[in-house]
């Protein structure tokens, strides 16, 4: 049986629950968990806000932990090695997009807290290939929250194609966008941290940002109109997207990782007379968080996190919701 923490219905308290996953499959993987990160995807799928929720809901998609039991399929990954889990826990491996490196975005991939259960346990299991060895030289009681939010911001970088000549701003300095600041400001792009909490400034430009936007100050947004290659959004929630469209230069894109509840609009003449795009992306693929692991060790960027122990699970969804973290929240056995 598998020792989890599971809420029975839509926005309700995280209780002990037990479940059996049954024999493990040719290919699957099983994992010891040691550390799992709380996202704020984990809060909004256990408010069951995307529609997908299943109870009873086991969250958890930040998984660090050693190898407890491999399939007889599984080649490369030994009992006993430690590794990451992140959102995906499997694809199909066999579409154009799996074939072509792009797993990500397998329109079967399969979430690691949809419809199966996730982290927020003492073991979880996910297929091999997504399944990514943790480096030596990462602290594991830190790097959970890499294989969700740090590549989810790591991979708009890789795919399109940021220069280290780039001036790129990231929107909300929270779980994920904190990591963003360190990676971008490693890649060597001139960064600036928009963010609704002044307090929040001194940190960030220790985590690598170069400038610091308040951004409820309208006249601090205007005054950086035309300044900007790209934008990361990381925050959950609808802003005025067309001054962030303004704040971007010709050829600018404004990219969404934050899950905004409404719709996005925008009038098209900003967008035309300066050719900007408006995009959005899921996390990356194995071989993009293999890279983003090398890219963090090599640059020692350490994502900030607060630990929580397991038992405590419900306190910590809490000060999430609350928008209190500083700046990762990770569970520990
Ligand atoms: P988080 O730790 O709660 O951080 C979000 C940050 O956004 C906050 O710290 C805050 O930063 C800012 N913010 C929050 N509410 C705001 C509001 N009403 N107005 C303006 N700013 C606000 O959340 P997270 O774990 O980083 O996740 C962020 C989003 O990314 C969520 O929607 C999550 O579901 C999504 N996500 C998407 C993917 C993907 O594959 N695309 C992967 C992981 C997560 P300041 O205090 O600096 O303003
Ligand atoms: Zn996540």
């Amino acid at each position: 049986m598998i020792k989890a923490y599971a809420a029975s219905e839509p926005g309700g308290q995280l209780i002990p629950f037990e479940y059996d996953p049954g024999k493990l499959k040719t290919e699957e993987v099983e994992i010891d968990v040691e550390y799992c990160g709380i996202c704020h995807s984990d809060l909004s799928m256990l408010d069951n806000e995307w529609g997908m929720t299943q109870y009873p809901f086991v969250p958890g998609h930040e998984v660090v932990g050693k190898i407890a039991a491999v399939g007889d399929g599984v080649a490369q990954l030994k009992v006993g090695q430690r590794v990451g889990l992140g959102w995906f826990a499997n694809s199909c491996m066999h579409c154009e997009w799996c074939m072509s490196g792009n797993h990500n975005l397998c329109l079967t991939a399969e979430g690691t807290i949809v419809g199966r259960h996730g982290g927020f346990a003492d073991k979880v299991r996910a297929h091999q290939n997504w399944i990514v060895p943790l480096p030596e030289d990462i602290d594991p009681a830190v790097a959970g929250p890499l294989f969700c939010g740090g590549i989810t911001v790591f991979n708009p970088i890789v795919q399109f194609d940021i220069k280290p000549t780039d001036r790129v701003g990231v929107i909300g300095i929270g779980g994920l966008g904190h990591m963003a600041l360190g990676f971008l400001s490693a890649w060597g792009c001139d960064v600036t941290a928009f963010s609704t909490s002044p307090d929040k400034e001194e940190e960030a430009r220790q985590m690598g940002a170069n400038h610091f936007v308040n951004s409820r100050d309208p006249q601090a947004l205007e005054a950086i109109a035309n300044s900007l290659d790209a934008i990361i959004s990381t925050v959950s929630a609808d802003l005025d997207w067309s001054t962030y469209i303004v704040a971007l230069r010709p050829k600018g894109r404004l990219h969404f990782v934050g899950v905004a509840p409404n719709p996005i609009s925008s009038q098209l003449f900003p967008l035309i007379l300066g050719q900007k795009s408006i995009s959005a992306s899921p996390l990356g693929s194995p071989t993009t968080v293999a890279r983003m692991l090398e890219f963090t060790a090599r640059h020692k960027i350490s994502p900030i996190t607060e630990t929580y122990s397991f038992d405590r699970v419900n306190e910590a969804m809490d000060k999430l919701r609350h928008g209190k973290p500083k700046y990762r929240l990770v569970l520990k056995h």
